[in-house]
């Protein structure tokens, strides 16, 4: 029976490569019977909305996306749509894997790490204090009265909640994911020190977790403070595995290992929740470029390579990796950002011939 997969090609170069990501996965013997659904801006002209209950109740019917990037208007007073989709699914793991590609020159080699970014909660949570708002100034004097906190008048402010509920389900679904991937050891990252009842209570929570033998298994663990990671990251990426980290410092350090392994390009993404997942590259909608028809399409399949391993469809999954890998050794059918000169559809027509099929 064919999966039944929401496509929501985004906007910019998103329609580009979402063609592109279609015509390899179709190729790669799995079969999937794709309903498509739009938001971004063409959503906004065509159904006034820029993420639609339509888009939303698509994902709900399939359970699992493939989707393009999606741009929101600054200064429109939008909201993210790419947030308002994590939080309305509620899919609390963004998962980016790093790896060394054959043929891309790096800094480093020998790269194979992934990171697991707690994708709810934090200073991303959108908990937010303008300066000069008079909220900010109820706040400012509420935090006086009740621990003598002081806060600048001119301030703005971003709060940063962690909870328990939060962390134990990613710390879980960390080690789940170790165990399940063959992967040997989960490092989480954090600044306890200095935020002791928000980066501390993941640490702690992430040690409690990490106690329960059934979920562990033969999995390492290892708590590294976050300034220290990044500078180990810059020398010896390929020291780490699993990296486990809050929403902010996974944000910055997920594009950190996009750079080591060879950009924006080629880096594949994942947000899962318990019931859905939506399969997206790291990459945003690229303006600058869109409508050229020169995007590497690289990231959005190697994320529909992804979805084909979610969805079990494990040797389809692997075919796809390893044609990517052919073309990028053989290095004569590459995009401008990797050196190269050829087309968007160039690459995605090079890996369906390396499929074999
Ligand atoms: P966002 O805020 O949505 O992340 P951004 O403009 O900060 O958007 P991107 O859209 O990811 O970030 O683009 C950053 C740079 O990387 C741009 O110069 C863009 O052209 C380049 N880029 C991103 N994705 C690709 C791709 N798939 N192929 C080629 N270049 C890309």
């Amino acid at each position: 029976m064919a999966h039944r997969v929401t496509i929501i090609p985004g906007d910019g170069i998103g329609p580009e490569v979402a063609t592109a990501a279609r015509l390899v996965l179709d190729a790669a013997g799995a079969e999937i019977e794709w309903v498509e659904r739009q938001a971004g801006s063409v959503a906004l002209e065509q159904e006034r909305s820029l993420l639609p209950d339509a888009t939303l109740d698509g994902i709900r019917d399939t359970r699992v996306a493939l989707k393009g990037p999606v741009t929101t208007p600054v200064g429109t007073g939008f909201r993210s749509v790419n947030v308002a989709l994590r939080q309305e699914l509620d899919l609390f793991a963004a998962v980016r894997p790093a790896r060394t590609t054959p043929g891309v020159p790096t800094r480093h080699g020998g790269i194979d790490l992934v990171v697991i970014r707690e994708n709810t909660e934090d200073l991303y949570k959108g908990i937010e204090f303008a300066r000069g708002a008079p909220e900010t100034s109820a706040l400012r004097d509420e935090l006086r009265e009740l621990a003598g906190f002081e806060v600048r008048e001119d301030a703005g402010v971003t709060v940063k909640p962690i909870s328990v509920d939060g962390t134990r389900r990613i710390v879980r679904f960390a080690f789940e994911y170790a165990r399940a991937n063959a992967r040997g050891k989960v490092t989480v990252g954090h600044k306890a020190s200095i935020m002791r009842y928000s980066d501390g209570l993941f640490l702690q929570t992430a040690r409690i977790e990490s106690e329960d033998p059934l979920l562990r298994g033969d999995t390492g663990f290892e708590e590294i403070q976050i300034d220290h990671l990044s500078m180990r990251l810059a020398r010896h990426p390929q020291d780490f595995d699993v990296l486990l980290l809050p929403n902010l410092y996974g944000d910055i350090l997920s594009d950190l290992c996009a750079g080591l392994v060879g950009g924006l390009g080629l880096a594949a993404g994942a947000n899962i929740g318990w019931e859905y997942a939506v399969f997206e590259p790291v990459h945003g909608s690229a303006p600058d470029i869109a409508g050229k028809g020169v995007a590497n399409p690289i990231a959005m399949i190697l994320s529909g390579a992804m979805m084909l391993r979610h969805l079990g469809e494990k040797g389809s999954a692997s075919a796809v990796e390893a044609a990517v890998d052919t073309v990028l050794e053989r290095g004569d059918v590459r995009t401008p950002d990797l050196g190269g000169s050829s087309s968007t559809m160039d690459v995605a027509e090079a890996i369906v011939g390396a499929l074999g099929r």
